[in-house]
């Protein structure tokens, strides 16, 4: 009798944990790699009229739509290692392209495990170190392929790849399903569902050849406004680093559009822009109509397993991405098109259809959102902050953050985009251009030093950045503010720490006396003379 009773005192104790378990949410994090918020229907931006996401729209329509939603640097491996860390790239010390993350500071899918979820990531990985702390991996090496892509698989040596047939988006979009279909289902899960696209050369899947083939993509105005965007630090002293800096559409840099698409063609100024434009769009737009058809096929698992109401279903991306704004191709500048993410959240139990948020959110924020959803409290070692109650009610608590914090490391890489940190409120966004290497980190790139310069913009009146007003009277007083709170945001997230040489160039340049301005004409000079002396030399050889 005894042991019938413990028996039954142990299976119903068994119940309760797997009910207790069964209660927690699902959550399916989807995120496409550089797609931008102009690029979301539900945004409104110029694109809306394409209708070019009618899925991640209507997860929108039914959930949250959060507008200020921002990346803490704009670039592939740095965003990632702080969604899944929880902090700011100078404490998880992954500040460039392909950074490590040791398995037991991969916190997010350590916490969600030890609250009894089952975790997986799917896709798009981008760091060196692989993803030991999910139960589950199938993931790209590095960038990985858009056709037949190879995959590091958990429980398999790191070169021993697997090759999958099909389109990246596709492909990704299988093992998702499959994973979910296999997974034991006495325990919640966490899955990160990663699309490789659209991040360039942006392949789309044949069957989207024709898609948008007769239609004109409308443009953006400052394609061909210059107005008073930028500064001396983005275009040299009188516009003479145009050529030399960031990367565009029309034929003026180095790297685009007009130069990698036209070869053949005799079109030049601004009919040749306008053609590369539409030949650059039609391909980003084809592979996020990949993205959105894959997005369907998984919430239709999700609705004929019956777990579509409980699972909460973040749709975001690792940044934004610039869609001829300002000239510019790429990612990596803080103005708004490569900093804002898109961030939709669907989950009816506890979110209202239909909301919308302006609140101030980074992507450190993500990690200990999920936790609080999870029933864990924020760990001590993130840095960010859960934003579990604005999705909830739509405000924010009292103490809720008023700025974001922005810093592209990388100076002059690739796309050769100057060093810079920023502050971003929801009236302004105050930039400094430092334009200088950070020589801990491991940049092979040609990084001679580009002119330091500030750049301020009054968002309320000028939301598309074209008019720079720093040093202008009427603004200084919200312009010492603005870098008195930089300073404290970059002390508070522990990015001053002078192990970082920048810090010194950074320091030297804060208040910008006229001397100061002087010796970055200088620096314009010099940056200039050498570019016309090394034409070629883009890039220092790798040692
Ligand atoms: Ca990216």
């Amino acid at each position: 009798m005894k042991h019938i009773k413990i028996t039954f005192f142990f299976i119903l104790a068994l119940l309760a944990l797997t009910v207790k378990a069964q209660e927690k949410p699902n959550i399916l994090f989807i995120m496409s790699d550089d797609h931008s918020a102009e690029a979301v229907g539900a945004y409104g931006s110029r694109l809306a009229v394409l209708n070019p996401t009618p899925t991640i729209d209507a997860l929108a329509s039914e959930g949250m739509l959060m507008q200020n939603v921002f990346c803490t640097n704009s670039i592939c491996s740095p965003s990632r290692a702080s969604i899944l860390t929880g902090q700011y790239s100078a404490v998880n010390g992954v500040t460039s392209l392909g950074g490590k993350v040791a398995k037991e500071n991969q916190h997010l899918p350590n916490y969600l495990s030890e609250a009894g979820y089952q975790t997986a990531v799917i896709g798009k990985w981008h760091l060196s170190t692989q993803p030991l702390a999910f139960d589950y991996f199938k993931v790209l090496q590095s960038q990985g392929k858009y056709f037949n892509p190879d995959f590091e698989v958990i429980g398999r040596d790191k070169n021993n790849l697997v090759q999958e047939e099909g389109h990246s988006s596709d492909v990704i979009t299988n093992e998702v399903i499959d994973w979910l279909k296999n997974r034991n289902k006495t325990k919640p899960f966490f899955v990160k569902h990663h699309f490789k696209a659209p991040h360039g050369p942006f392949d789309n899947a044949p069957r989207y050849d024709t898609y948008l083939a007769d239609v004109e993509i409308p443009e953006p105005a400052s394609l061909f406004e210059e107005g008073n965007h930028g500064s001396l630090a983005t275009k040299g002293h009188n516009g003479e680093l145009k050529p030399y800096i960031g990367s565009s559409v029309s034929g003026r840099a180095r790297r685009s559009c007009a130069r990698n698409y036209l070869k053949k063609s005799d079109l030049n100024g601004d009919a040749a822009t306008k053609e590369a434009y539409q030949i650059y769009l039609k391909k980003y737009l084809r592979c996020i109509k990949g993205v959105d058809d894959n997005i369907k096929r998984v919430i239709d698992y999700l609705k004929e397993e019956g777990i579509y109401d409980n699972t909460i279903i973040i749709y975001t991306s690792d940044q934004g991405f610039y869609l001829g704004e300002h000239d510019y191709i790429d990612k990596r500048w803080g103005y708004e098109e490569g900093a804002r993410v898109p961030f939709i959240v669907r989950y009816p139990k506890a979110i209202k259809a239909g909301l919308k948020s302006d609140a101030i959110v980074e992507n450190v924020d993500f990690a200990p959102t999920l936790l609080d959803f999870a029933g864990i409290e924020t760990p001590e070692v993130m840095q960010g902050k859960s934003f579990r109650t604005i999705l909830e009610t739509g405000k924010e608590p009292k103490d809720w953050k008023q700025a974001a914090y922005y810093h592209y490391w990388l100076h002059m890489a690739h796309h050769e985009v100057p060093a810079h940190i920023a502050i971003r409120t929801k009236t302004h966004k105050l930039i400094q251009f430092y334009g200088t290497s950070n020589k801990s980190t491991n940049s092979k790139d040609f990084n001679a030093p580009t002119p330091p310069a500030w750049e301020l913009y009054d968002l309320q009146k000028d939301p598309h950045e074209m008019n720079n007003v720093y040093g202008q009277p009427e603004f200084i007083s919200t312009q010492d503010k603005l870098k008195k709170e930089l300073k404290a945001l970059r002390a508070e997230y522990k990015e001053d720490d002078p192990k970082y040489a920048i810090n010194k160039v950074i320091n030297e340049y804060w208040d910008y006396t006229a001397e100061d301005e002087q010796k970055a004409i200088h620096i314009s000079h010099e940056y200039k003379a050498e570019r016309i002396k090394n034409p070629k030399k883009t890039r220092k050889k790798k040692k």
